[in-house]
């Protein structure tokens, strides 16, 4: 088990104590707000809406489709902005609602029992390193160094997108699957389930397949499957690129440890150095993204809700700045292309 140099903690302290101070004179609490509410009220209803037209109001096939393809786009945008805050424990102060937000995850076909664990605790923890599940994408895609590298590999920026279109559907159909009855993610062990859990598990592959699968094939026959692929890859690749270009831009760090398995800097030091943002000024971004275009500020305040980042990240921006730690913030353009310069670069040396 890899662990961080936890000698020197003066930056997170110091953080901490200024992210404190801001939450306690704003009088704000560090969960969501009316904003958020507000924006899961209009994702909710706009999955509902957009899912009744496609399947129950008779128009032209490529509406249907471009229709499909925005509920793919809306499912990934619940994902960033009421699944992923709700895991955390972000999106209310009260735990039942965090839970209950959390299985919009199971409504895209999704374990958030398993996502829990894979990314709160393995992703946040042992970010960019060979533990990080989240990432990763082995053998198909070579993002560091310390991984064999195949023939393949240096046409990993042509073939990067289809694989990234794919991941939501491997992960619907497979992972969680393999992760469930091998109860491992990647090396490490997966507690026991309980047998309401198991309930949630298999109700939630059921419900998908009904809602996403059987009835359309009902309204439309064997056509129906063209527009899961369309919905499926269309949310696959959206919330594979925002997550990428989070952490495989050029400049991130893929920190290894030594020979005792110690990484030599803290765990907050390592986060800001693994982490970059990108379009932080465009306000759009922000709303659609569920602040995970402020990925610093989210792995240094994961139990901060993504509505405070653009405040808060003023104050780790100049933190950074004293303590000489690079805080990488890239434009939205900029970051699309360092992304695949880094895959071609990697697959290259
Ligand atoms: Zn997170």
């Amino acid at each position: 088990m890899i662990k961080y140099d936890q000698t020197d903690n003066s930056f997170q302290e110091d953080l901490r104590r200024r992210v404190t101070r801001y939450f306690t004179a704003s009088k704000k609490l560090q969960t969501g707000n009316w904003r958020l509410y507000l924006k899961s009220a209009i994702l909710f209803s706009s999955v509902f809406v957009c899912y009744r037209y496609i399947v129950f109001v008779p128009t032209a096939s490529w509406i249907t489709l471009v229709l499909c393809a925005l509920l793919g786009a809306l499912f990934s945008l619940i994902g960033f902005n009421i699944m992923h805050d709700a895991s955390h424990g972000s999106y209310s102060k009260r735990k039942w609602i965090n839970f209950a937000m959390g299985l919009s995850l199971e409504m895209m076909g999704n374990s958030s029992y398993l996502w829990k664990r894979k990314h709160n605790i393995i992703h946040h923890t042992y970010t960019n390193t060979a533990e990080d599940d989240d990432i990763d994408l082995p053998p198909f895609l070579r993002i560091r160094s310390d991984q064999p590298k195949r023939w393949f590999h240096k046409y990993q920026h042509y073939y990067a997108p289809a694989l990234y279109a794919i991941l939501y559907l491997y992960w619907v159909w497979y992972t969680d699957f393999k992760k469930y009855f091998t109860r491992k993610i990647g090396g490490h062990a997966i507690p026991p389930m309980r047998w309401w859990e198991h309930g949630i598990f298999w109700s939630s592959k059921l419900f998908h397949g009904t809602v996403m699968i059987a009835i359309p094939i009902e309204h439309f026959g064997e056509w129906a499957l063209l527009g899961y692929a369309v919905f499926a890859l269309t949310c696959g690749f959206i919330i594979s690129i925002v997550f990428q270009l989070a952490h495989v831009v050029e400049g991130a760090d893929f920190p290894t440890p030594d020979e005792t398995g110690v990484i030599r800097s803290s765990w907050a030091v390592e986060q800001v150095r693994t982490t970059s943002n990108f379009a932080q000024k465009s306000v759009i971004a922000f709303w659609l993204f569920g602040g995970l275009n402020h990925q610093i500020e989210h792995h240094l305040f994961p139990k901060i809700a993504h509505v405070h980042y653009r405040k808060i990240a003023k104050i780790v921006r100049s933190a950074c700045a004293e303590y000489g730690i690079t805080y990488s913030s890239l434009p939205l353009g900029k970051a699309i292309a360092s992304h695949f310069r880094m895959l071609k670069a990697c697959g290259n040396n």
